[in-house]
């Protein structure tokens, strides 16, 4: 709560000053007496009682044009933090303010929709952001508020009118965050067996941001499962051009799509290809399962030292560590087990997705970030901890 104290510090003790000078209690050509309150905030911050300074600095700093931006920044600070009821309070304080400039007002109307918000009062956030919009007021920011309300509601269709609306008006681009809406109904259509709108919604999903990584991975799981592994290939090879770091999300399936497609030729040229770069640890140990019945086990594990060595990760050790532990002799396995053990020991519970916005981490990948709300923000993890 320092920073808020920061922000309150000097201004009560301006407001303090002009207060005790308009009440005439310091005589002229001396400084004015400064009011006890402000000695009292003082005493608060001394005894490490911020939340109580606070109170204090606030009752002392009289709401006004020169002191509304403090109170502004305040309330969001407050709303950051989670003290929701208290940002409400001081908006509201400022919206009732008649005497204020109306853009001062206004502001504060923002800002108390989206306490509103935090606070989960929906359908008075979205009252409140609309009322603004229909003022021609913050249109911009109120469109991200009532699409941030559909979106936590899961109203997919209410988002792509708001976010469309918002387009038309502010000239903000959405494209890319309404193609996950379409991506979005498009997987509650799969799951009612819909096949023929989610593919319409995925059609939908790519014609508003033909880069969408999501849609062209739902366009692959939909040809896998319809058994067209080779559309399901050209789809997951497409996904791959586009985002070099969901590889090791893809990588299982894209395999898989390879091998069942009966294309003998198409795989080893696939694999032969790996072999010239480093690749992912979900890469390299697919693959080398597909070359123990392509070749031998032998070549198999070659294939897997080889890429070990060229993109090390724990993961790839434990692997390698397994895969040496079942060809060895009784003696040296009991040796190798140790090493296993700990490596299970060190992997249990890590996570494997990272949000490149927030860092929120976890072992699946979300395509709309449950810490930050952001979309298309979370990757495997890479690197020696990771892939
Ligand atoms: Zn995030």
């Amino acid at each position: 709560m320092i920073e808020a104290l920061w922000l309150l510090l000097p201004v009560a003790a301006a407001s303090g000053w002009l207060t005790a000078k308009r009440s005439g209690s310091g005589s002229e050509g001396s400084d004015p007496e400064a009011p006890s309150d402000y000695y009292q905030g003082i005493s608060f911050l001394l005894n490490d009682e911020e939340d109580k300074a606070i109170d204090v600095f606030l009752r002392v700093v009289e709401i006004d044009d020169d002191t509304a931006e403090t109170h502004l920044a305040l309330g969001s600070l407050f709303r950051q933090r989670g003290e929701v009821q208290r940002a409400i309070r001081l908006h509201k304080d400022i919206c009732d303010r008649v005497d204020l400039r109306k853009k001062k007002r206004d502001e504060a109307r923002l800002e108390l929709a989206r306490d509103y918000f935090a606070a989960g009062l929906h359908d008075w956030a979205e009252r409140n952001f609309t009322q603004l919009i229909d003022e021609n007021v913050f249109v911009g920011p109120c469109y991200e508020g009532l699409i941030a309300i559909h979106e936590r509601g899961s109203e997919w269709q209410g988002a792509i009118d708001a976010a469309q609306q918002s387009q038309k008006l502010t000239g903000t681009n959405h494209g890319t965050t309404i193609a996950q809406y379409h991506c979005e109904i498009a997987t509650k259509a799969l799951a009612h067996g819909d096949v023929e709108t989610a593919l319409q919604e995925l059609d939908a999903a790519l014609g508003q941001d033909v880069c969408s990584v999501r849609a062209w991975v739902m366009r692959a799981e939909m040809a896998r499962e319809r058994g067209d592994h080779r559309a399901a290939v050209r789809d997951y090879e497409k996904v791959i051009s586009l985002d070099d770091e969901i590889v090791p999300e893809v990588a299982r399936p894209l395999m898989d799509s390879l091998s069942a497609s009966g294309d003998e030729g198409a795989l080893r040229a696939y694999i032969a290809k790996l072999r010239t770069k480093s690749n992912s640890y979900t890469m390299i140990s697919t693959a080398s399962g597909l070359l123990e019945n392509l070749e031998d086990p032998r070549s198999a594990r070659r294939f897997f030292k080889e890429q070990l060595l060229r993109r090390p990760s724990l993961q790839g050790l434990q692997h390698w560590a397994r895969m040496e532990m079942d060809s060895s002799s009784a003696s040296s396995r009991k040796q190798i087990s140790v090493i296993v053990n700990m490596l299970d020991r060190v992997m249990e519970n890590r996570p494997s997705h990272a949000c490149r916005q927030c860092n929120f981490k976890g072992r699946l990948l979300y395509w709309q970030c449950p810490s930050c709300h952001n979309w298309d923000s979370i990757r495997p993890i890479l690197g020696v901890e990771g892939e």
